[in-house]
Parts: C-alpha cells; sequence; structure tokens
C-alpha cells in the first residue's frame, strides 16, 4: 500500500489535490484474486439460478444467463488479472458537499490515468486524475 497524489476535478472545472491509497499486486497474488473475484461473480450467479429449480418457467431465462456468465467468466478473469495496480480510497475535499472526504472507487478500482470516484457523503461522482 502506498499513498500517491492525484487530483480531484471540481463541478467549477477546477482541480484540489487529494492522496490516493494505492496497492500494487505481484502475479501470484493477483492470479488468486482473480480466480476469488471471478468465481464469486460466476458463484453468484449460479447460486441465485438455483430458483429454476422451483419456478421452472424462469428457467427460460436462467438458462441462457448461465451460458453467457460461464462464457464471461474467462475474459472477466483476464480482466481481473490485468489490475496490476488498485486503488482504495481518495482522500480529498469534495466539491458537492464540502466536506474532506474518503472517496470510493465507482465500479471500478483500476488504477489508471483516469478514475471515477464516489462520495460516501453526497453519492455524487467525480474523477479522479493520476499527475504524472
Ligand atoms: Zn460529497
Amino acid at each position: 500500500m502506498e499513498d500517491i497524489e492525484v487530483q480531484i476535478s471540481q463541478n467549477s472545472g477546477n482541480m484540489t489535490s487529494g492522496l490516493m491509497t494505492i496497492r500494487k499486486w505481484p502475479l501470484a497474488e493477483r492470479r488468486s484474486r482473480a480466480f476469488k473475484r471471478t468465481f464469486k461473480i460466476v458463484g453468484t450467479v449460479y447460486a441465485c439460478s438455483l430458483v429454476g429449480l422451483f419456478v421452472h418457467i424462469l428457467l427460460l431465462v436462467i438458462l441462457p444467463t448461465l451460458f453467457l456468465t460461464t462464457i464471461a467468466a474467462v475474459p472477466m478473469f483476464m480482466k481481473f488479472l490485468g489490475e496490476e495496480v488498485t486503488f482504495s480510497e481518495v482522500k480529498g475535499p469534495c466539491s458537492y458537499c464540502h466536506k474532506g472526504v474518503k472517496f470510493r472507487p465507482y465500479l471500478d478500482t483500476k488504477f489508471g490515468t483516469e478514475m471515477t470516484i464516489q462520495c460516501p457523503e453526497c453519492g455524487q461522482t467525480t474523477k479522479a486524475f493520476t499527475t504524472a
């Protein structure tokens, strides 16, 4: 874990600086992490589909979903495997509620030049940019 400085985009168009906590993943960890995350998603879909055993009409929807999920597991795994660096939070000021908050990653934790983050106080999303 390490902290790096990032720019947080404000709704006025200005930037303020914030501190982002990032984590670098060695290949071995990345692989087991990708396995776990893929398994969790695929497992959840499979578990939910068990309802089809009792409500047979739903099988019309469930079977294609299972099929697609099974196919999607490979690209999903590759995506997680490609996340060499992820971020967990960004400390900085929120331009909507004007509080110093710890932003959370929004939908994606992959570290890049532009990341979407969400304020836990007001739920607004904004962008964080790396300064490099
Ligand atoms: Zn806010």
